[in-house]
């Protein structure tokens, strides 16, 4: 595997080859989209980063006074990025999204599950809603979601995370079904600037030959971890949907001493990397979830040893 970091290719007899400025398009990029699309059942696009997908879909799906559903618990950075567009009329409501959508919401947007909130959506009342479907599948990855076979118009990804699976590259993509829908959101990234990096790419081609061995491991370790915590005394409550690496629990107290008390586990930010990593969401999205809330991405670390590390930081609960 090799990466043309080139930011441009020269004409073909005059004209435009299939590439000839990065911004619009490039090998190692192309290469990527068309092993993500054979997974995703579509055609996949790349994105600098996971927010510049969910960028590209608000200029491309809404129009001044377009109203957004939008899963309540979701990546708090996708309300984040939407409330940017509110001066340009954009509406934006949460909704349950174990439930239906609410009536006359334009789009739809799902996350499966919920990060940090894990909750799964409720496909037929989306299906039966009406709206266009966008289904942010980074925490399933295509292993255990193919949302376009549920219904979505559209799948996005923070490719940061599962499906580069390293912690080396900020990446997002998004795959549709639908051809004026990837014609339109490919004008808008080469237009707007929203492109991925060629290295982003690579990381990406490498991610893919080992995601389903990952997440398949990382699931098995962490349905053992949501059944212990489950049974700790210091655990209120714990989320975990029964398949994926992420879980959430609350404990009762300030969750700081418990996420820096793990050796192993890594007190960072970000989910989806081979090491595990856990922290206390409430420094980002405050009274939006419970303050004891902990959210834990499962890595490849032998399990018993995780599970040793956490006992050890929960008794500072
Ligand atoms: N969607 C989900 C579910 C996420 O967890 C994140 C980032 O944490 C994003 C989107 C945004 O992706 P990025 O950080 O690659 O911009």
């Amino acid at each position: 595997m090799s990466v043309d970091r080139a930011t441009v290719w020269p004409y073909e007899q005059g004209k435009l080859g299939d590439f000839y400025y990065q911004r619009y398009a490039h090998p190692t990029g192309a290469e990527a989209e068309a092993a993500l699309g054979e997974l995703e059942g579509g055609r996949a696009l790349l994105f600098g980063s996971g927010t510049a997908a969910v960028t590209a879909c608000v200029i491309a799906l809404t129009r001044p006074g377009s109203k957004i559903a939008l899963a309540q618990g979701a990546y708090f950075g996708t309300g984040v990025a939407f409330s940017e567009f509110a001066a340009w009329g954009l509406e934006v409501v949460e909704f349950d999204q174990t439930g239906p959508p609410p009536d006359g919401a334009d789009v739809v947007w799902l996350e499966a599950p919920a990060n940090p909130i894990l909750s799964v959506p409720d496909w037929d009342a989306a299906r039966a809603h009406g709206g266009l479907i966008v289904c942010d599948a980074t925490a399933s990855t295509p292993v255990f979601l193919r949302a376009l076979d549920e219904g979505a118009h559209l799948v996005l990804h923070s490719a940061t995370k599962f499906l580069t699976g390293h912690h080396d590259a900020l990446l997002g993509a998004i795959a549709t079904r639908d051809v004026a829908t990837f014609v339109r959101l490919q004008e808008v990234r080469s237009h707007l600037g929203l492109s991925a990096a060629p290295d982003a790419a690579l990381s990406l081609l490498k991610g893919l030959k080992t995601l389903e061995l990952r997440v398949r491991r990382m699931t098995e370790s962490a349905r053992v971890l949501a059944a212990r915590l489950d049974a700790h005394p210091a655990v209120q409550v714990v989320r975990y949907p029964g398949f994926g690496a992420l879980i959430s629990f609350d404990v009762a107290g300030d969750p700081v001493p418990v996420e820096t008390a793990t050796r192993l586990i890594k007190n960072q930010t970000s989910l989806g990397g081979v090491s595990s990593s856990m922290e206390s969401r409430y420094r980002w999205e405050g009274d939006r979830i419970p303050v004891g809330l902990l959210r834990l991405s499962v890595g490849l670390e032998d399990p018993e040893a995780l599970w040793t590390d956490l006992e050890l930081a929960l008794a500072n609960a």
